[in-house]
């Protein structure tokens, strides 16, 4: 039985003030015991977060890190041992908009993978195809192959406790959301791709979908055999809204 994850992406919002405000907004939601809560502040946001909801079952993750444990000479980057030393348990890797906007190769996304597991976080890997990609009837084969270029360079076991995020691009902060049924068909190739490799590594994994979901949207979504809880952007900003999405993954 795979434990739901609903993590919240902040993006590059937030200020003190209004990281404060939904930091005290997300104490106060009800949240289900039988799910796992992540949010992902800005890297300047990340230590109030942690110390703001110490205590409380929400954990923190960075959206993006240095492909390396160690600190060094690299000017802007967050080594993942600084990570782990400010309190994350999560990294958001290969996001849609550092791979398409920031020009984040498939090769960069393993490094990166690989260094967040090494320094004993959980790295969450976001695929996903762009609308033109889904229209040309490739959705499969590019998830398949962003997926295939970590197992390829580090193993299928490099996924067992990872966490993978399916995010189709002409869904993100589009207020598009894939069916349960388009979802659904993505996330059981994501899975049979694993199985391929390691049945019991397969059924373990959890596989969120992200994309437009909102709390109207959550229940279908997460309701579906292979969607183990959502990656969440827009609607992570208002806790009463992410913490209803939330509700929806419990049981
Ligand atoms: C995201 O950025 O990961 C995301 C899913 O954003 P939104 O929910 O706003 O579409």
């Amino acid at each position: 039985m795979r434990r739901p994850l609903v993590a919240g992406n902040w993006k590059m919002h937030g200020t003190r003030a209004s990281v404060t405000e939904l930091i005290e907004g997300l104490s106060q939601q009800v949240l289900p015991a039988d799910i796992d809560v992540a949010v992902f502040p800005s890297s300047l946001h990340i230590a109030q977060a942690v110390q703001g909801l110490s205590g409380k079952a929400v954990k923190v993750g960075a959206q993006d890190c240095a492909a390396q444990v160690e600190q060094g000479a690299l000017t802007g980057e967050l080594a993942t041992s600084q990570l782990v030393d400010v309190g994350c348990e999560f990294v958001l890797v290969g996001h849609s908009e550092r791979r398409l906007i920031l020009g984040e190769s498939d090769e960069a996304v393993v490094r990166k993978f690989a260094a967040v597991q090494a320094a004993g976080l959980i790295p969450v890997l976001c695929l996903g195809e762009t609308r033109e990609q889904r229209e040309a009837n490739t959705t499969l084969d590019v998830v398949g192959g962003q997926l295939a270029a970590v197992i390829d360079a580090l193993g299928v076991e490099s996924l067992s406790g990872a966490v993978v995020a399916y995010e189709p691009v002409w869904a993100i902060g589009t207020g598009l959301t894939a069916t349960p049924e388009q979802a659904q068909e993505v996330h059981a190739a994501i899975r049979a791709q694993a199985a391929h490799f390691d049945a019991g590594v397969a059924a373990g994994l959890r596989i969120l979908y992200g994309g437009s979901v909102k709390a109207a949207s959550a229940a279908e979504l997460f309701g579906m055999q292979d969607i183990d809880g959502g990656l969440v952007g827009g609607a992570s900003l208002n806790a009463d809204e992410f913490g209803a999405i939330c509700r929806a993954a419990g049981n």
